[in-house]
């Protein structure tokens, strides 16, 4: 299982799959959706309500 670059916390499956589609399509390292919100300056609901943005349009990264 993959864990987070910065504070070490194990990944969810979306927690990678928002890094793929948000940042970095081919990236090895990832960040936890907190990390990821404090990079990219947003909340945290924000990035929540992208992931269920993209399962909704049935992206095949969300199952
Ligand atoms: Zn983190």
């Amino acid at each position: 299982m993959e864990k987070c670059e910065k504070c070490g916390r194990q990944l969810k499956a979306d927690e990678i799959s928002l890094y793929f589609k948000l940042v970095d399509r081919e990236a090895k390292n990832f960040l936890c959706i907190d990390c990821l919100a404090e990079k990219m300056k947003v909340t945290r609901e924000m990035l929540e309500k992208k992931i269920e943005y993209f399962r909704e349009i049935g992206c095949t990264l969300f199952p």
